[in-house]
Order: C-alpha cells, then sequence, then structure tokens
C-alpha cells in the first residue's frame, strides 16, 4: 500500500523527479532544462526534473532506427521482454499508484486501476503476433500475406492515462517487431519516466526509448524522417496537427482523439439505474475519460426525474485528494480544464441553460469542481457539440429517437455511445444506426486490451488493441509463387 499522505506522495514524487532519467539508446541520462510538475489538488506541491532537448530526441530517433537495422529487434525477443516488463511493473505497482495519484490526481482506485490494467495490457501483448494467412492457393499459383514491421514507432500520450496509454502502445509496437520512441505529456510526465527505468534493464539498447521533452518535442518527433508511424492519443487539434506532419514522408498513423459520447435514454429506461451509471461516467473522473458520458439525451417522459436523480448524486459528489475517504472524485488535472469549465458554464448560462446543479469551483490550493447539470440546450452549444472533459453535463429531452442519431451521425466525434433500454431489439436497432467506434448498451466502457478501441470522424484514425490494432503496427506484404515453388 503507498502512503498516501500528502507528505508521502510528495516525497515519493520529489525523489523520482529530482532523479529522472530519460531512456535514450538503452543509457539512462539527465534532460538539461529545468521543468516543474505540481500536484493538480494542492498546486503548492511542486517537485522538478529535467527536460530533454531537440538533440536528446534526435539521439533516441537515431537509436531507435539503428536497433531496427540489420534484423537486431525481432518480434519474436518482444514475448520474454514485454513479460518482464509486466513482472517489474508489478513488482513496483505501489510506487506507480503513488506517482499517478501526484502528477495527475486520480484518486487511489483509478489509479490502482490504471496500473493493474498497465500490467494486464503487457502480458496480454506479450502473447500476440501479427495475422498473417495464405490468402490464394491455386494449382498456378500461392500468395502469402506476410507483415513486416514499420520501423520506429512515435508513440505519444495524453495527461489523464499517462502509464496506461504507453504501455499499451508499447506493447503492441513490438509484438509487431518495430522500435518505440515515446513521449509522455509534460502534464505527467513522472510515471512513465519512472517506467524507463524498468525499460532500461528489459529491453535491448535502442529498442524501447522514453523521453520528456518540452512543446517542441512532439512536433518535432512527428516531423523526423526516421518515424514510420505515429501512434498518438490525445485532442482531436493536436490529432490534425500530427497527420499534417505525417503527410510528406507519408507516415502511418494511429490516432485516438477526443470524444462527446453521447448516452442515449429511452423511454423504458430504469431511471435509477441510469442516473447511477451515467453518474459514474461522467463524473467519476471528473470528466476526464475520453469515453465518459458527456451529454444526455433522454426521452421527454424521464427528463425531470433523471435530472432530479442526477442533481441529488451531484449534491453529494465530493472532489478531493487522493488519499481522501471522503473524495468521491478527483481534481482536473490541469488549469485549462478549470478555465474551460468556467468558459462552458458561462457560455451556457448566456444560452438559457438552466442549472439542476450547480457545482461549485474551488481552485484556492488545488483544481477542484463540482459537477454541474445542465438542461435547456439544444445541439449547436458548445457544451453540446464539444468535448468538456470536466465535471459539467448537459440533459437535452427528446420523443423521437431517430432524430438524435442523425444528429450525433451528423456531429464531428464519433468515438462512443451508451444506450440504456430494457428493449434489446431497441438497442440493436440504435446501435445498428449510431455511426461511433464503440457503443454500450445498459453497460459502461470497462478496459479490455482484446477489444478493438477508437472512434469515427474527427474521434480517431485506426483502433487500437485486439488483432485489428496489432496489425496496424504492421506493413502488409503479398509474396506469391508459381505453381512449381508453391508445391515446395
Ligand atoms: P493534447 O492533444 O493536448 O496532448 C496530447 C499529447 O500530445 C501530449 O503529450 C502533448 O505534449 C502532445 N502534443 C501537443 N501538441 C503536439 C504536436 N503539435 N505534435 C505532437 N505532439 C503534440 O491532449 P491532452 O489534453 O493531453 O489529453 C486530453 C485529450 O485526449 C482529450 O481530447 C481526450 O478525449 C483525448 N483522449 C483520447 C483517448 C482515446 O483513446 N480516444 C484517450 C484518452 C484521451
Amino acid at each position: 500500500m503507498p502512503d498516501l499522505s500528502t507528505t508521502g506522495l510528495h516525497d515519493l514524487a520529489a525523489s523520482i523527479a529530482a532523479d529522472a532519467r530519460h531512456l535514450i539508446g538503452g543509457n539512462l541520462q539527465k534532460g538539461t532544462v529545468h521543468a516543474d510538475v505540481s500536484a493538480p489538488w494542492d498546486r503548492r506541491l511542486k517537485v522538478s526534473y529535467t527536460q530533454t532537448g531537440l538533440d536528446d530526441l534526435a539521439a533516441a530517433v537515431s537509436a531507435a532506427h539503428t536497433a531496427r537495422q540489420g534484423g537486431r529487434w525481432h518480434r519474436s525477443q518482444a514475448r520474454n521482454c514485454l513479460l518482464t516488463l509486466a513482472d517489474l511493473l508489478a513488482a513496483e505497482q505501489d510506487v506507480f499508484i503513488g506517482l499517478i495519484c501526484f502528477e495527475n490526481g486520480k484518486l487511489e482506485l483509478a489509479a490502482r486501476g490504471e496500473v493493474l490494467g498497465a500490467i494486464a495490457g503487457l502480458r496480454y501483448w506479450a502473447e500476440q503476433a501479427p495475422s498473417e494467412s495464405v490468402v490464394t492457393r491455386t494449382e498456378a499459383r500461392l500468395t502469402r500475406l506476410t507483415r513486416d514491421p514499420l520501423g520506429v514507432v512515435a508513440a505519444i500520450t495524453p495527461f489523464n492515462m499517462p502509464l496506461l496509454m504507453m504501455v499499451n502502445k508499447i506493447g503492441a509496437a513490438l509484438a509487431a517487431g518495430n522500435t518505440v520512441v515515446c513521449k509522455p505529456s509534460p502534464d505527467t510526465p513522472l510515471s512513465a519516466l519512472h517506467f524507463a527505468r524498468l525499460a532500461a534493464g528489459a529491453v535491448p539498447a535502442g529498442v524501447l526509448n522514453i523521453l520528456a521533452g518540452g512543446p517542441e518535442t512532439g512536433p518535432a518527433l512527428t516531423a523526423s524522417p526516421e518515424v514510420s508511424m505515429v501512434s498518438f492519443t490525445g485532442s482531436i487539434e493536436t490529432g490534425k496537427a500530427i497527420m499534417a506532419a505525417a503527410a510528406p514522408t507519408m507516415k502511418r498513423l494511429q490516432l485516438e482523439l477526443g470524444g462527446n459520447d453521447p448516452a442515449i435514454v429511452c423511454r423504458d429506461a430504469n431511471v435509477s439505474d441510469v442516473a447511477v451509471n451515467i453518474f459514474r461516467s461522467a463524473f467519476g473522473s471528473a470528466g476526464q475519460a475520453c469515453v465518459a458520458v458527456k451529454r444526455v439525451y433522454v426521452h421527454e417522459d424521464l427528463h425531470d426525474e433523471l435530472a432530479e436523480e442526477l442533481a441529488a448524486l451531484s449534491a453529494r459528489a465530493v472532489p478531493g485528494r487522493p488519499f481522501s475517504e471522503d473524495a468521491t472524485m478527483p481534481a482536473l488535472t490541469t488549469r485549462r480544464q478549470l478555465d474551460h469549465l468556467r468558459w462552458l458554464a458561462e457560455d451556457s448560462r448566456k444560452r438559457g441553460g438552466k442549472f439542476i446543479h450547480t457545482g461549485a469551483i474551488d481552485d484556492t490550493v488545488g483544481n477542484f469542481a463540482s459537477p454541474s447539470i445542465v438542461t435547456g440546450l439544444t445541439d449547436g452549444a458548445p457544451l453540446v457539440d464539444g468535448e468538456q472533459f470536466s465535471p459539467i453535463l448537459p440533459l437535452v429531452p427528446f420523443s423521437d429517437v431517430d432524430p438524435v442519431v442523425d444528429n450525433v451521425n451528423a456531429g464531428r466525434f464519433g468515438l462512443g455511445a451508451t444506450v440504456w433500454t430494457e428493449d434489446t431489439e431497441r438497442a440493436d436497432r440504435i446501435a445498428e444506426r449510431l455511426e461511433t467506434g464503440m457503443i454500450w448498451v445498459n453497460a459502461l466502457p470497462h478496459p479490455d486490451p482484446t477489444v478493438p478501441f477508437g472512434g469515427a470522424r474527427e474521434s480517431g484514425l485506426g483502433r487500437e488493441g485486439g488483432q485489428g490494432g496489432l496489425d496496424e503496427f504492421t506493413e502488409v506484404k503479398c509474396t506469391t509463387f508459381n505453381s512449381k515453388e508453391a508445391q515446395r
């Protein structure tokens, strides 16, 4: 059990930060640029580390490039490396839980879930291999489909899942035979840099590089001609910048971007059950999950009852520190989100939105905000049409579900959706029409590396997880033999 007191978390983060090293070409190196990380739940707690500069980035990319040449790294070596990493991570899980609590602000249970998910992810990827097959076999010829690694994969990750996202990218990239350069979010670099220490002893030099740099690092990495693929998780805006940066060298892309997941609540849904589930999804992480429920379309007959239930749950919610026994939701990781939340609340009021529950914002010490429930807005309002990534949720009534589905499909987001109804056939009809990458019926998302994860339209490109997700880290190669060679 980690020491989750204020002092315990601060001491842990300070000691890891003071000795933080970046993994570059097999060496654990100190950075050269001073940077701070402060706890979102108490900004007075600041720890310092050193970031890398662009020379270090170039060295990491070059090391990854060299490590791949001449067949020095082959995917058959990935299994042992990934299983070793999983064991090392499991042995140090309390340290990682403490680091995630400090830098991201997650409550202990959620941080534990992230670390256990990362261990499970590494073990899953260790056992996977790209799909290969014979696609044609006739008397005249045989065509074999194999998959080559792409080369150097840039893995760029966001602040909201600082360990899990990075580890899943590493697992798939290595299992496909690639080498990797990881760049964590500058908001949450500590768990990634501690993972770099484990990786130094578990993966051959140059095969896995992890470095935390400043804002110039991401663009430089995605512009590098030595990088063959970018696996990115983050905002739509950054995803578009990466797509543009990838164009000159036609890099392969896996983009897991923002969401604005609707919950569609049909007239026959059980309001109390639905309220508890929607509340957990929308506010359990203070709205900081890509697949959190971000807007609720509810049948008009249930609208008031659901709004009241959500308001009652909101009134009992307690934003708090990772170790607080009373806390039911975390602080927001960044001040940017708090600013955006304030702007959204103000804009919603100006548009005539009615606050069924008004969440308090207390940023005197940390980035704390309680849930807000807003009705009276329609499609077109930024709170309904955009991604809030903070604890404020709009409810929009409907009488006919078809236009709701049409609206969702017409928007820019297409990550996930939840459908709430007792009628399985109705759920199936709605799911069939919804153009989102994932749909959960009377259920909430839960991490599962076997299930392809990702979104339609601007929510992303490609899928992470499962066989398809692994195959995205490869280039298809078809080799055709004539009949004589095929008989050999
Ligand atoms: P962000 O896009 O601001 O940053 C993500 C990463 O990209 C960071 O490491 C950042 O330093 C880097 N970056 C920024 N500009 C870059 C550039 N021009 N080139 C290359 N890299 C650059 O996202 P964030 O605020 O850290 O994360 C929140 C967002 O992530 C939300 O939109 C959320 O929905 C999304 N997200 C999506 C998924 C998914 O699987 N679809 C999962 C988690 C989070």
